[in-house]
Order: structure tokens, then C-alpha cells, then sequence
């Protein structure tokens, strides 16, 4: 799969990034993780301080997938409104959820402390604003369930959004306790750990062939080498779909922007994160150097040279969408990118887990929170392989009825 193209800011924030061997031999291991990416590095992470044989293999070099390109907003409210995901899982099993990606935030942020590579964790509230005055009540219905369950949220009507931002908007929901980070040095951060550990990291290894054998997986690598694995993690991403088909993800177009360092963030009201109800939706951050990143205008194209083909006019658009927020900051795009955005059809991530591909778990952690989703399932899934049990894990198993509202 061609994920993405473009030029990524992330991975030239960490000029003198870590560097791993590329395998040149045959293998025995109790869990190989397939991918480099953060997904790769979170399972990595979890899996490091217990007694496995763990390795990872990446194709190319680290962090050069979606990784790169991940705007990198750490929120745990998606693109499905939570009030629309209860009418499909219910809601015992959506407040689970909510707790679960809490945690997984919780987690990506005590990880700052563990590593020794800074990523630039930094917790922003969320402005997510009504794009049109027929939205609020559907923002309000979300603010209800939230703040039943102790999510803390604020509502703010038109004069107080106005008197914190240079824009005006019928109404709006602030979460509290979101984040930022950069995705590229968070990645680097995890597998230096990990391999500090003992976990085996091998780049430039690419993974062209599985198969089975009752109680191990053979995989074979493009350089002709064998990894004999009690269990394989396969977190690669998007292309994860190239290996195994799973019918309930889709992918669309996405489009983001990454300006030149700005003097001053006047009028953005502590650089919270922002979005908003509209679908296809428009969002914004800030970066640790003063950039801002515009993420959005997704397009149903999957066809890799149609989407590229649209990334001079959706940077152009993107820039003109920000303008409308703040008039006064100007801003001029130094990279863009156009990507895959992998989504799944009922709105939370799956684990994957098929009868033909025994001893496999897929990190299908797809959605517009994908790199908070990877977090909670690569905890979920360590602790299947450690203890041999994970119950929450259930929720989000492949096997689960596909339910779309
Ligand atoms: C434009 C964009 C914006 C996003 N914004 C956000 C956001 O704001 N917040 C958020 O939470 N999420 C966001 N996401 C989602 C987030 O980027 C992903 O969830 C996350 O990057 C996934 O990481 P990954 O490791 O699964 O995938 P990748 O980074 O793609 O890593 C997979 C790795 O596997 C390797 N690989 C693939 N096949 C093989 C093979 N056969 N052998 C060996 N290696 C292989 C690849 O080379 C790659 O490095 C965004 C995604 C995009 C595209």
C-alpha cells in the first residue's frame, strides 16, 4: 500500500535518531512485532519488562510510516460522537472504553518520565466547537453522557468562546485533559527503552512471507532469513490490511500542513487543540518550536495518485480554513503531506484475531485517535501473552458483530 507522500516535519526534529542493524541471520523468539512505528514501539514498550524474547523487525527505518505523518492530537473523543457508539456497544461497554483510552493517555504521559528521549507530551485542553448552530444539540446530548461519567468537560456558549479565541462559534465543549506530543521522537523514545530491555530491533527487515506450524509461526524476511515465533504482533499499520483483509476497516484521503515557526500564539486560547463537528472535520495544534499543524479535508479518494494529486489545493484550502480561525496569525506551510487515513466502520479499534493466521493479533488501531487506540491495545495484548488472559480485550476482538449506527 502506498500510505502516504509528501515532505514530515516530525522526523527532522530528531536529527541524530537511533539507529538498528538490519537482520542477517535465522531467529528464535517468543514475540516478533512486525513494524517500526509507534504501534510497534508501544507493544514493544509494554512487552520489554517481562521475561520474552521479544523482537521487532521494520522494513525501512523507524517511524517513516503513518507515524510521520501523525498530527499527533492525543484526545479520546473520536470521530463518532461517544452518544452514537453506545447505540452500538452499549453503554456499559462504551464508558469501558472512554476509561480504557483515558488510561492509555495516562500511559503514553507516565512514559515520558520512564524513556529517556523527551517527546514533547505536553496536556492541552480541547476546544471542539460546533461548526453549525443545528450541531448543538448533539453537542450537548455528548456533554450530558461525559459529564455522567465524570469526564471533565466544560460547555461554553458564543461570549465565551469569543472572549478566549478571535472566532465565534454558537457553542463548543472543552475537554480538559487532552495532549500533544510528537509521534516521530515518542516512537524512538519507546524502542530505545525497549532495546535497553533486551528487546531485539532490526531495521531495513522486511517480512514477505508467513506460515503456520501447530504451536509456532515461521516468518520469512525479504533477505531470505527465518524468525521461528511463539506469537507474531502485527503492527503495521495500514499496510497491516495487506496482510490480512479485515472487513470492517476503510481508508479516505487526508491532508495536513505544517507551518513555519510563529512569533507568538496571541488570542489561542492555551494552545488547546481544536476541531470541531463538521464531517470531514478541520483541526489544529501547536508544535514544542511554534508551528501550527493543520490536519483534515478528507476526501473519499483511495487511490494513491488521485490523493496526491489534490495536496497543492488542500494545503492552499487548509491554510485559507485556518485563516478563518485567526485572521491575525500568519502563517506559511513548510511541509505537507497527503496520507491513507484508516478508519473502522463501527468507530472503535479492533484486535485482530482469525483462525487463519493462529498465534497472530493484528493491531487494527484505526481512527482518527489511532495512536491512543495503539496504546490500549498493545497494553491489552501484553497482557494476553503475559498472564494469558486480558478481558477487556473482548470489546474490540475482530470476531465482534460488525454494528454501524
Ligand atoms: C495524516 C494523519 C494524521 C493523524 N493524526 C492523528 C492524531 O492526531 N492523533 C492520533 O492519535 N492518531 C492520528 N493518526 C493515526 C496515527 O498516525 C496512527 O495511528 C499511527 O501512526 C499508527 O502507527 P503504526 O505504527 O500502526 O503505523 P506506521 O507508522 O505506518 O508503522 C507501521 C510500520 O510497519 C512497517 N511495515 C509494514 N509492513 C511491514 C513488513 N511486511 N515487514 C516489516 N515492516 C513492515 C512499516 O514500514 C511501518 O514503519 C493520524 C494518521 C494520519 C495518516
Amino acid at each position: 500500500m502506498d500510505i502516504q507522500s509528501g515532505t514530515y516535519y516530525w522526523p527532522t526534529t530528531l536529527a541524530t535518531a537511533p539507529t538498528y542493524p538490519q537482520l542477517t541471520e535465522d531467529l528464535n523468539c517468543d514475540v516478533l512485532i512486525i513494524g517500526g512505528g509507534s504501534s510497534g514501539a508501544q507493544c514493544a514498550y509494554y512487552l520489554a519488562n517481562h521475561h520474552l524474547d521479544v523482537v521487532v523487525v521494520e522494513k525501512n527505518l523507524i517511524g517513516l510510516g503513518s507515524t510521520a505523518a501523525n498530527t499527533a492530537l492525543i484526545q479520546y473523543a473520536g470521530e463518532k460522537m461517544f452518544t452514537d457508539l453506545i447505540n452500538s456497544f452499549g453503554e456499559k461497554n462504551i464508558v469501558r472504553h472512554i476509561e480504557l483510552c483515558k488510561q492509555a493517555i495516562d500511559d503514553i504521559e507516565e512514559a515520558q518520565t520512564t524513556c529517556s528521549i523527551p517527546f514533547e507530551f505536553i496536556r492541552r485542553k480541547s476546544l471542539y466547537f460546533a461548526s453549525k448552530a443545528d450541531d448543538l444539540n448533539k453537542l450537548k446530548l455528548e456533554a450530558d453522557f461525559l459529564l455522567k461519567h465524570g469526564c471533565p468537560i466544560d460547555i461554553w456558549d458564543e461570549a465565551t468562546i469569543s472572549s478566549h479565541y478571535p472566532f465565534s462559534k454558537a457553542g463548543a465543549l472543552i475537554f480538559q485533559n487532552d495532549a500533544e506530543m510528537n509521534p516521530f521522537k515518542f516512537t524512538h523514545a519507546l524502542l530505545q527503552y525497549a532495546n535497553a530491555k533486551g528487546v531485539a530491533i532490526y531495521e531495513n527487515t522486511s517480512v514477505n512471507g508467513i506460515t503456520f506450524q501447530h504451536d509456532q509461526v515461521n516468518v520469512r524476511t525479504r533477505h531470505g532469513h527465518l524468525i521461528h515465533a511463539k506469537k507474531v504482533l502485527i503492527a503495521s499499520g495500514y499496510e497491516g490490511t495487506d496482510i490480512r483483509k479485515e472487513p470492517n476497516t476503510s481508508f479516505v484521503s487526508t491532508f495536513t500542513v505544517t507551518t513555519k515557526p510563529l512569533q507568538h500564539f496571541n488570542d489561542w486560547y492555551e494552545r488547546s487543540l481544536i476541531w470541531e463537528t463538521a464531517r470531514p472535520y478541520t483541526y489544529i495544534r501547536t508544535t514544542a518550536d511554534n508551528r501550527v499543524i493543520i490536519g483534515g479535508l478528507d476526501d473519499p479518494t483511495n487511490y494513491p495518485e488521485v490523493r496526491d494529486s489534490k495536496l497543492v489545493n488542500k494545503r492552499h484550502k487548509l491554510i485559507e480554513e485556518f485563516n478563518k480561525l485567526f485572521p491575525h496569525l500568519h502563517v506559511e506551510a513548510e511541509f505537507a503531506s497527503s496520507a491513507f487515513y484508516g478508519g473502522t466502520r463501527d468507530g472503535i479499534p479492533i484486535i485482530g484475531e482469525y483462525t487463519d493466521y493462529p498465534h497472530c493479533y493484528f493491531l487494527f488501531a484505526f481512527g482518527d485517535n489511532g495512536t491512543v487506540y495503539s496504546m490500549m491495545l498493545a497494553k491489552l495484548l501484553a497482557e494476553k501473552l503475559v498472564s494469558g488472559s486480558s478481558p477487556d480485550s473482548r470489546l474490540y476482538h475482530s470476531s465482534r458483530p460488525l454494528r454501524v449506527n
